[in-house]
């Protein structure tokens, strides 16, 4: 284990010394004194992640980057204490490895898995506050801060709430190392993933028949007798948005290997698209931890934007340390992007470009419920893949809401789910989540696109 024990007293993130630069998006709490003790208290507690795991994501993600591997970003928008259950957990895992193994099998490329989960739980929203009949309650800003139901006294901001947090984030981290780890991901296992799911959808007999191919080159190799390890486990890696500081700086503990900071909050943090001002306190927090980072970058981003942060976020020129994830929209991807990568591929920097195919393509129904159309997304990871191929770069992964149930938050895909339909499973706490038939449907696709590189 490789975080720093001193004398059995962990070195905590009050030993780094923050700047006090403006940070956009932070909760308003009520008391101050409970913040401290919450602080207190996450800087004392144990990791969830381990530095040298960051350092392989990183290495993982630094083949993607050289065009060697494909990455999968993907879970909810906002996860939920209530949806915190073995069942919820499975089922978001499942999708996101079926999805993989659709991938690997049709890219030929080795996919690193990383789910927006186990910390997923503070959500930048663009009002401070909503009012409903007349009532005005503050916004809700992820279970971390306050809770969903439409409660004046229910949404002010609650600091205990990033303990449970923390809490949450490490039973759900547990039991997914156990699936990876403990024979659940094991690739002779594929058809117990789809068993639920191959009679009532089409992705899911699909997935049957690929299944089927998987059994026969496996039982080829261990005939030839290759039957490796690697088969029955697999790397899992745990992402959220940097966004709360008050919880992630207490998360930050020195690596006694190297003497330098990591956040132990996740393996991979990545800055929004509302926090990544390159002055602002989000960056700055970024630019002090070595896990790979990642930046949303939505269509008003311009090339000197990704050039400076660029160069606060990776000084050393590190393949794999910057992740820069597009989110543009399906009708502006293709005349935005060009110029940042090829901007991005004449400097020095090697980072790895993942298309996030949801936030640009978000869209408020009359009844204010938000969607997104299942066409838009596959059009705007069509745009990422053409412009990546006209520029002789790679399209190096995908990051996506998704959930494991069958829910009706995205329109379309191959059930036609219509808008009268949307309120039979409308479940998201915050952004529409692809179901696991439409997210399964996208592996397909997305796989087709990268087979033809
Ligand atoms: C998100 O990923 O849920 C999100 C808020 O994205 P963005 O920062 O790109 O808007
Ligand atoms: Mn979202």
């Amino acid at each position: 284990m490789t975080i720093s024990i001193a004398d059995g007293v962990p070195i905590s993130g009050a030993d780094i010394t923050w700047e006090n630069l403006p940070a956009a998006h932070q909760p308003e709490w009520p008391d101050a004194h409970v913040v401290d003790q919450v602080k207190a208290a996450l800087s004392s507690a144990p990791p969830l992640v381990f530095a040298g795991e960051c350092d392989q994501l990183q290495a993982q993600l630094s083949q993607a980057a050289l065009g060697d591997a494909f990455v999968l970003m993907g879970g909810d928008c906002a996860e939920t204490f209530e949806a915190n259950t073995a069942n919820s957990i499975r089922d978001r895992l499942k999708t996101v490895l079926q999805m993989a193994v659709v991938l690997t099998y049709g890219a030929r490329m080795p996919v690193v898995k990383v789910g927006r989960m186990a910390g997923q739980y503070f959500k930048p929203r663009s009002a401070p506050t909503e009012t409903r009949d007349g009532v005005e309650a503050a916004s809700y800003f992820g279970d971390g801060i306050n809770a969903l139901p439409f409660d004046p006294a229910l949404r002010v901001p609650n600091p205990e709430r990033m303990l449970e947090a923390y809490n949450a984030s490490a039973s759900a981290l547990n039991l997914v190392r156990a699936f990876t780890q403990g024979g659940y991901a094991d690739l002779h296992n594929v058809h117990s993933w789809n068993k639920d799911f191959v009679r009532k959808s089409p992705a899911g007999q699909r997935f049957e028949k690929m299944g089927g191919e998987i059994d026969r080159a496996l039982d080829f190799m261990k005939a030839c007798g290759a039957d490796s390890d690697e088969l029955r486990r697999t790397d899992f890696y745990a992402a959220h948005e940097a966004l709360v500081l008050d919880y992630e700086r207490p998360l930050v503990r020195i690596d006694s290997r190297t003497g330098n900071p990591y956040s132990v909050s996740g393996h991979f943090l990545w800055i929004g698209e509302r926090t990544r001002d390159p002055e602002g306190a989000h960056v700055a927090f970024a630019e002090k931890i070595h896990n790979p980072i990642g930046v949303k970058l939505g269509p008003t981003t311009t090339a000197d934007d990704a050039i400076t942060l660029l160069e606060k976020l990776d000084p050393n020129r590190e393949p794999g340390r910057v992740t820069f994830i597009t989110r543009m929209g399906a009708d502006k991807i293709r005349d935005n992007l060009p110029s940042l990568v090829d901007r991005v591929e004449n400097s020095d920097h090697q980072v790895l470009w993942v298309t996030d195919p949801m936030h640009g393509n978000t869209k408020t129904l009359s009844s204010g419920q938000k969607t997104r159309q299942f066409d838009d997304v596959v059009d705007e990871v069509r745009g990422f893949f053409e412009v990546h191929h006209s520029l002789g770069t790679h399209p190096g992964g995908m990051h996506i809401e998704l959930t494991g149930d069958d829910v009706t938050e995205c329109l379309g895909g191959s059930f036609g789910i219509e808008e009268h339909q949307i309120d039979e499973r409308y479940e998201t706490a915050c952004d529409p989540r692809l179901n696991r038939e439409q997210s399964l449907e996208l592996a397909f696709v997305v796989a087709e696109m990268l087979g033809d590189r």
